[in-house]
């Protein structure tokens, strides 16, 4: 086993490192020895692992058939942060190929399994949920899950995640107003109203912290929302203030976006020569880092102003060169459409699969339980039936035939049964049967069968027993239902047992032993019942 926990650390080595095509061959060598060896933590480790190799390689039809698995491995083992982590690569994987309903629900899972467990792994979970509600348009519920990430994070003295989740808050309002905006123009402006309330007190927070990067990123998203407000200048300035951050700490990427911000804002207020050098810059940034979606959007500025200051020939040049990233972009996205449905269509036929099987492996068990019990059961009394008693009887004839263990069967008849039926009722002498059955498989080891050989008759079978003491406990079975207080039944009721016993010595072999045995009991009636004979 060490061996294994050897390997599995020398494939995460790998995963660590990037290297996934090794990590991946080594995590299935890792799984099909853990599998030989039937360590259900082992396995369920080998297929984390085997998991984690396959999501770097974005295999995530592979990737979730492993996590399934392990996760209701971890589950059985009953395993919490196992299982939360499960849950959470589970989620990952759904959306990453837009289950995003199925995503939510995994990560819901998740985060009602860690509530009240552990802080620290809730805030990210609340954070990853509010992101993903937002994805699916509900707002409230997204809202919801960025409050529950900001008291987390509050609790723990988190400045920089307060002021992450509150610009999650904020940015979320923000997109709101613009899916208003046209729509219902008095829900956008309380919208932008509430963004800017919640991005403003995230920003206050930001301060506080060393991040330069959140700081840039929130005065950047006040800025939008106070351009969409109408404050024209003021959002130049907070677009400024952005542009310094970005730069200072050498965000290329935001630099061109602040850039085009920029440039959109100045041409809004007719200072069309600094917008178009402004968009330049971005475009020229957009240029060096090969940004499509960059580019695009600063030709599609630069268009709009070389349009507003009557340079047609500019104007056309970039609105051919926005054309062609957007027809681009277009087609990539249709093209990555294509793939991204064709994964969605696997992984969810795994998760079918997975599912199938489940029900059918625990439709199964619970088929072979009733079956089991069904068989082998008497209904009336719960005892071992007929079935089972000709099975342990070939069992413990074959046993002694191979060593000379001692063996004794006994034969148990209620006394005057039918008098019983007859006089008390046949509802009576149900219960009489299940009392005695239950006083018989009291009185006798569990290693003993009890079985109902059919009508009132009992069948003991006693593997290990002599003739004497097989006796001395029929003889005291017998007593104690004679003595037992049958009252509680019916007051007038008395119910007594005639035993017949015998012996693999007496009877000679095994098969001949039930005969005997009946043939002792038929002795007992004949000599006055309520008796013991062998
Ligand atoms: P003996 O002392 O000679 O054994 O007399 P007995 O009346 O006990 O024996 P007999 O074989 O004449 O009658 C057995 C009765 O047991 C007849 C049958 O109706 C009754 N019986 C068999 N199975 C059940 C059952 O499941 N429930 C009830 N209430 N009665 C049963
Ligand atoms: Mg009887
Ligand atoms: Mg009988």
């Amino acid at each position: 086993m060490s061996e294994l926990t050897t390997l599995i650390k020398e494939a995460r080595g790998h995963l660590d490192a990037g290297r996934s095509l090794e990590g991946l061959d080594l995590a299935q060598d890792v799984l099909a020895r853990a599998r030989q060896a039937g360590v259900p933590e082992v396995i369920a480790q080998a297929l984390d692992l085997n998991g984690e190799a396959w999501l770097l390689r974005s295999d995530y039809p592979n990737a979730m058939t492993c996590y399934l698995e392990s996760l209701e491995l971890w589950r059985s083992l009953e395993r919490r942060s196992e299982v939360i982590s499960c849950l959470q690569c589970v989620g990952q994987i759904d959306m990453h190929v837009g289950n995003l309903s199925a995503a939510a629900q995994a990560f819901s899972d998740a985060f009602d399994l860690a509530r009240d467990h552990d802080p620290a792994t809730q805030a990210p979970m609340s954070h990853r949920l509010g992101m993903l509600y937002a994805r699916l348009g509900e707002i409230e519920k997204a809202q919801q899950f960025h409050e529950a990430a900001v008291s987390v994070h509050r609790q723990l003295g988190d400045k920089a995640g307060m002021a992450s989740s509150l610009n999650s808050i904020g940015t979320l309002f923000l997109s709101s107003a613009e899916a208003n905006r046209f729509t219902d123009p008095v829900a956008a402006q309380q919208a932008l109203l509430r963004a800017r309330s919640y991005l403003e007190e995230a920003s206050a927070l930001a301060a506080e912290t060393v991040d330069r990067h959140l700081q840039g990123l929130i005065v950047g998203n006040i800025g939008s929302v106070v351009a969409r407000l109408g404050h024209v200048d003021d959002a130049i300035e907070l677009m400024q203030a952005q542009l310094r951050i970005v730069r200072e700490i050498g965000d290329r990427y935001n630099e061109s976006l602040s850039l085009a911000n920029i440039g959109e804002a100045l041409h809004l207020l007719g200072r069309t020569d600094e917008a178009i050098e402004a968009l330049r810059e971005s475009l020229s940034i957009a240029e060096t880092l090969e940004s499509v979606a960059r580019q695009r959007r600063a030709h599609e500025e630069l268009a709009r102003c070389y349009e507003a200051i009557e340079d047609y020939a500019r104007a056309l040049f970039h609105f051919k060169r926005f054309y062609d990233f957007n027809e681009a972009t277009r087609s990539e996205q249709n093209e990555s459409r294509i793939r991204d449905l064709q994964v969605q269509i696997a992984v969810n036929e795994v998760r079918r699969e997975a599912e199938r099987y489940r029900n059918e492996r625990d439709g199964l068990a619970r088929v072979n339980l009733l079956l089991h019990d069904e068989a082998y059961r008497d209904a009336l009394t719960g005892l071992a039936n007929r079935r089972r008693l000709d099975e342990a009887l070939m069992e413990a004839y074959s046993r002694i035939q191979q060593e000379p263990l001692p063996l004794s069967i006994a034969l148990a008849d209620i006394d005057h049964f039918k008098q019983i039926n007859d006089r008390f009722t046949h509802a009576i002498g149900d219960e009489v049967l299940r009392k005695v059955a239950h006083l018989l498989r009291e009185a006798f080891r569990d290693s003993d069968l009890v079985a109902r050989f059919g009508g009132e008759e009992f069948a003991l079978v006693l593997t290990g027993l002599e003739l004497e003491a097989a006796l001395r406990v029929c003889e005291r079975v017998r007593a104690s239902i004679e003595a037992f207080d049958w009252a509680a039944i019916h007051p007038d009721l008395r119910v007594t047992l005639s035993i017949g016993v015998t012996d693999v010595v007496s009877a000679g072999s095994g098969p001949a032993m039930l005969a005997l045995a009946d043939h002792k009991l038929y002795e007992a009636k004949r000599s006055g019942r309520n008796r013991v004979c062998h």
